[in-house]
């Protein structure tokens, strides 16, 4: 498994000044250090899926995601990494391959595009069987590498998180990180999701229905900070992320980690954390999804 050094994720303290001591302490997990291509969370999701392959004798992974899925690059570059074929089912036909799935295919990952309409079916039991029946041995990791062992992947994160902070904030895309990292740390700590598409709520129930019994508590998921959709954004947006990089010299990604923070510090500005509060920001990567507004970016 050693394809990535999990040293290399370190936890550094924001400045005092962005956060204007309006709590204890605020700290990010930088994830993003971890590799420039596997972005974040999608290791950690993931891991635990190659490793059972990888025992288990399978040949091939099978797994879906949009034309701009850090899932699938993550995946299609884990794969190789492994001695594992890769295949990816994409949402939607393209004329022309965005920046991810060109990556994709120079990791050797086998694209297969699908329509939108067959793409919603995804859910369905063996949906994936139909696209790949010329492949053998194939293990099927769904979309967001949401599955047990996504979760039980994410949930390895505690490792990163000490007893003494009282909130926990992730940026949400299937949930599984989330999910993960709810059930592997302590009760009293609340675990703050936020949500980057519109509508984010209907994951509260998935999110309920994924999580230990006893952890049902001390989460909560906010889709208010979503700008206007999923990839979706604007100039106050690329502004926070300038500033956030200048006050505390830590990039952030577009579709995320940007909105995330974004929701934490109108949080803080809107007093909802106590002063005491220890706030622990995971940095869940996805730079490389920058590179269409690179040049709004200072850095
Ligand atoms: C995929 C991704 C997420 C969402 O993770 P989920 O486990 O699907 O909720 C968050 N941040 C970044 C940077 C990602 O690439």
């Amino acid at each position: 498994m050693g394809i990535i050094d999990d040293r290399l994720a370190v936890i550094e303290p924001l400045s005092k000044f962005w956060y204007q001591k309006k709590v204890a302490a605020m700290d990010m997990l930088r994830l993003d250090l971890l590799h420039p291509v596997i972005s974040g969370n999608k290791w950690f999701k993931l891991r635990l899926n190659m490793k059972y392959a990888q025992e288990h004798g399978f040949k091939t992974i099978v797994t879906s995601g949009g034309g701009f899925s850090n899932h699938l690059i993550a995946t299609a570059y884990t794969a190789r990494k492994f001695g594992i074929t890769s295949v990816g089912i994409v949402r939607g036909k393209y004329d022309r391959l965005t920046p991810t799935l060109e990556a994709c295919k120079a990791e050797g990952m086998e694209l297969i595009f699908v329509s939108k309409e067959e793409y919603k079916d995804r859910h369905e039991l063996n949906w994936e069987k139909e696209f790949v029946q010329h492949f053998d041995e194939i293990l099927f990791v769904p979309e967001g590498g949401a599955n047990e062992m996504g979760r039980a992947g994410a949930a390895l994160l505690n490792r990163y998180i000490n007893d003494s902070y009282t909130h926990i904030a992730v940026a949400v895309g299937s949930s599984t990180t989330m999910i993960g990292v709810r059930n592997s740390t302590l009760v009293h700590q609340i675990v703050l999701g936020f949500a980057p598409m519109k509508d984010g709520a209907y994951l509260n129930g998935y999110i309920s229905n994924h999580v230990h019994q006893d952890k049902n508590v001390n989460w909560r998921l906010t889709d208010k900070y979503h700008f206007g959709g999923f990839g979706k954004w604007n100039k106050k947006l690329l502004d926070f992320m300038n500033n956030f990089y200048t006050e505390n010299k830590m990039p952030l990604d577009i579709i995320y980690t940007s909105k995330m923070m974004y929701g934490v510090h109108d949080m803080l500005m809107n007093n909802e954390f106590s002063v005491g509060d220890k706030i622990l920001c995971i940095h869940s990567g996805g730079l490389q999804g920058n590179v269409s507004v690179q040049r709004e970016l200072i850095y």
